[in-house]
């Protein structure tokens, strides 16, 4: 049976989630066993318009942008987001915060006008065409996007952590770091990467996106124990998850 052909994309992002791929150590060769790159600006010079599984990094910010995630959904059987710029808009979605011309203006001056610096309000990959599998963080854990490629082209399912970070956080027996007097969004905030913010000492900012199902009511009595209200709590979501609602 062949290999499935795989095809890695970029689009508003630091690239940050790619060079996690790069510096992949022993993991890229298992991985190149069971799937065949023939896209990937970072690594090789290959392009195609012919593959099985596209990946998508970055946040789309421009109308174009749209239309070239179409096309690529189009010819995908299966389409992967990867990262919070792509899972959920991540920090991108900040500007979303902001009038489109005040945005233009702060970043580009006078030049704002000219044609080529288009810009609307950022959008995650599944805002505009079905997405079927997303490796979340920024950046994003290598092992996990192995994982979940490799399921994939394995034809399993990958089983991507359902639950809050505070999980993952209390069996690693951490000080809370509500206990600190800081807010911390791992109450909301989707598990998977072994509670790395609140083990190394500072509070979860919400990088995976929201958990399914969070529990509001839970969340609430969190804030009012330790004397934080929910406009605390908003502006910390609003870091990666403007606008985002859970999933
Ligand atoms: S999710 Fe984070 S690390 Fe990945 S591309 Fe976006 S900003 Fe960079
Ligand atoms: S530090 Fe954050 S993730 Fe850990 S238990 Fe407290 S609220 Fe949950
Ligand atoms: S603790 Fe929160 S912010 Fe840190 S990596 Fe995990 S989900 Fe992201």
């Amino acid at each position: 049976m062949s290999k499935p052909r795989v095809a890695i994309f970029d689009f508003a992002c630091c690239e940050g989630c790619q060079l996690q791929i790069v510096n992949m150590e022993e993991e890229i060769i298992d991985l190149l066993s069971v799937v065949t790159p023939v896209e990937w600006r970072e690594a090789i010079s290959d392009q195609s318009t012919e593959y099985d599984i596209a990946i998508i990094e970055g946040s789309i910010t421009r109308p174009e942008d749209e239309e070239r995630l179409k096309t690529i959904r189009d010819r995908a059987k299966v389409l992967i987001a990867l990262g919070a710029c792509a899972t959920i808009g991540g920090v991108n979605k900040l500007k979303n915060n902001f009038g489109m011309d005040d945005v233009k203006s702060s970043v580009y001056g006078e030049a704002r006008d000219m044609p080529h610096l288009s810009t609307y309000p950022t959008k995650a990959a599944d805002e505009i065409v079905k997405v079927d599998y997303k490796v979340h963080g920024c950046p994003i854990d290598n092992r996990e996007f192995a994982y979940i490629v490799k399921c994939i082209a394995t034809g399993k399912e990958p089983v991507i952590p359902y639950y809050p970070v505070c999980v993952e956080c209390k069996e690693k027996e951490n000080v809370c770091r509500f206990e600190y007097g800081e807010i911390c969004l791992g109450p909301i905030t989707r598990a998977g990467c072994d509670a790395r913010c609140p083990s190394n000492g500072a509070w979860c900012f919400g990088c995976r996106g929201f958990v399914d199902d969070p529990n509001m009511n839970a969340g609430r009595e969190i804030l009012e124990k330790y004397g934080k209200t929910v406009e605390d709590l908003m502006h910390r979501i609003v870091l990666f998850n403007t606008g985002r609602k859970e999933e």
